[in-house]
């Protein structure tokens, strides 16, 4: 045996290549790899970012409030945490930005008022079910007759006054929403009233006619997408309170509604009720909001410049005068956001190209912290070769993806993860972006960017109210888009040339 060193020197070198390849020790492919970061994205994990951002501790995250910068600096320390590089305002996570707010606190009413024999009897309504506050009413007492106003629109270029032949002023005006003409009808007669879409513009039209008052028949949700005028006071209210005032005019609320969007003439009157509005509101016009953004940026020395983004907005409606967790909208977003951001910023695949994840501020507030983004913008518009936004992916068992079908070759890469490792409905659909803007998605397809905006649905969801919290979230749902998108992320980012504009 001694004879033949050699040989041991043989079996040792054999025997310790054998020991090196048994189970638990092999060099991963990067197949292997990858399988083993995807799997790291946990719903549980998940389902706990939403639950923080939706509890008391945040209030709301009204962007503006301390409750939303709480909540934008919780982000940014799980960021930096995860070795994310901030890429906010001076080497910081935040771009700070102005944003005027109101606060909504209790005492806040709206109530009918009946007669009954020498006196009246006070019909109160309910919070939440039957009104919401204006989110942004000034802070005041109203109690008037109740003119009705149609859609509250003045267009002499269209033929159209909703406030022709009716006296408003000192007045409460029950207004509707949007516009008689719907863009997905007739597209092209839309694009002429859809400057008269907007709440501001509601808002500030019945101002001008001198109305003291608004119920404005939405929802009732909470909304402070609006215009903030100190003596003007307005509620959310929906269709218990519509029924009343209309109850004894002779009128049906839904025949007059049908028959002004048929012939595209107001129908305007005056209800002879009287209602009384409260608000109990403090406004902010010294608000400064901020969108988070974090960077992990590409390996490739060329193809580091263009960048993957993702986004989800952060902000909610505050209290408004009770807690509106958003539970869905939007920390199902943020958190989903944030379960790719880690799994992405712990990946043993080294990307080419950057990917920015970016946690808009005021959404809510008519969609600015995208807009102040794309005018700021901290990579260069044209170097963004695509972005994700994530919006209401919490309460469902499939997903849909707004302008999935405007994008087919960047569309492609999500179905390709979902078809190999999640098997979701996953449904795309056109996205032509006609009406005002509702989506940060909207804002980014508006500058170029090729966006698809995600959404979960399929079970039971409440918007803008106090009903949507944990309790009806899908934690498995966020799970499997964060993996969709993980998975799309990293094979946009190897390609070797992308180019999703059309
Ligand atoms: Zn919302």
């Amino acid at each position: 045996m001694h004879k033949k060193p050699f040989l041991w020197i043989f079996l040792f070198l054999f025997l310790f290549n054998f020991n090196s390849s048994a189970p638990g020790q092999v060099a991963e492919s990067s197949e292997e790899q990858l399988l083993n970061n995807l799997h790291q994205i946990s719903s549980n994990e998940i389902f706990e970012y939403v639950k923080e951002l939706a509890s008391e501790k945040f209030a709301g995250r009204l962007t503006g409030t301390p409750g939303f910068d709480a909540a934008a600096h919780w982000v940014a320390g799980h960021f930096k945490d995860w070795g994310i590089s901030p890429l906010g305002d001076n080497n910081t996570f935040f771009q700070n930005f102005p944003i005027p707010y109101t606060l909504v606190f209790r005492g806040c009413e709206v109530s009918l008022q009946i007669p009954y024999k020498e006196g009246v009897i006070k019909k109160q309504y309910h919070f939440d079910d039957e009104f919401i506050p204006g989110s942004t009413s000034g802070s005041g007492e109203v109690t008037a007759e109740v003119i009705y106003a149609g859609y509250g629109i003045t267009a002499p270029e269209l033929g159209y006054d909703d406030y022709k032949g009716i006296d408003v002023k000192g007045k409460i005006v029950l207004i509707e929403r949007e516009v008689p003409v719907s863009p997905a009808d007739d597209a092209a007669r839309f694009k002429k009233w859809r400057p008269y879409s907007f709440h501001q513009y509601k808002l500030k039209n019945a101002v001008k006619h001198g109305a003291g008052g608004m119920l404005y028949n939405y929802g009732p949700i909470g909304n402070p997408n609006n215009a903030y005028d100190e003596n003007f006071i307005y509620s959310h209210v929906g269709k218990v309170v519509v029924a009343d005032i209309f109850t004894g005019t002779s009128k049906n609320h839904k025949d007059v509604v049908t028959k002004i969007k048929e012939k595209l003439k107001p129908n305007s009157f005056a209800t002879g009720k009287i209602v009384t509005i409260k608000n109990v509101t403090e406004y902010h016009p010294e608000g400064m909001g901020a969108n988070v953004l974090g960077m992990i940026e590409g390996r490739d020395p060329k193809l580091k410049d263009e960048v993957i983004m993702v986004g989800a907005h952060l902000d909610h409606l505050g209290v408004s005068p009770e807690l509106m967790p958003g539970a869905n909208d939007n920390a199902s977003g943020v958190a989903t956001l944030m379960g790719i951001a880690k799994a992405l910023s712990a990946a043993s695949i080294p990307l080419k190209r950057s990917v920015l994840f970016i946690c808009f501020g005021a959404e809510e507030q008519a969609v600015i912290g995208s807009k102040y983004y794309l005018r700021h913008a901290k990579v260069p518009v044209r170097k963004t070769v695509c972005f994700f936004n994530l919006d209401g992916v919490g309460n469902g068992d499939k997903i849909s993806a707004a302008a999935g079908k405007n994008f087919p070759e960047l569309w492609r890469y999500a179905e390709q993860a979902n078809e190999k490792y999640v098997h979701r409905i996953l449904r795309p659909s056109y996205f032509a972006n006609l009406a005002r803007p509702r989506l940060d998605a909207a804002r980014f397809l508006r500058a170029g960017i090729p966006s698809i905006s995600f959404s979960a649905y399929g079970t039971q969801s409440f918007y803008h109210n106090t009903k949507d919290t944990i309790a009806l979230i899908t934690p498995e749902v966020m799970e499997d888009l964060a993996k969709i998108l993980f998975q799309a992320i990293i094979n946009i980012a190897d390609r070797d040339s992308v180019n999703f504009r059309k």
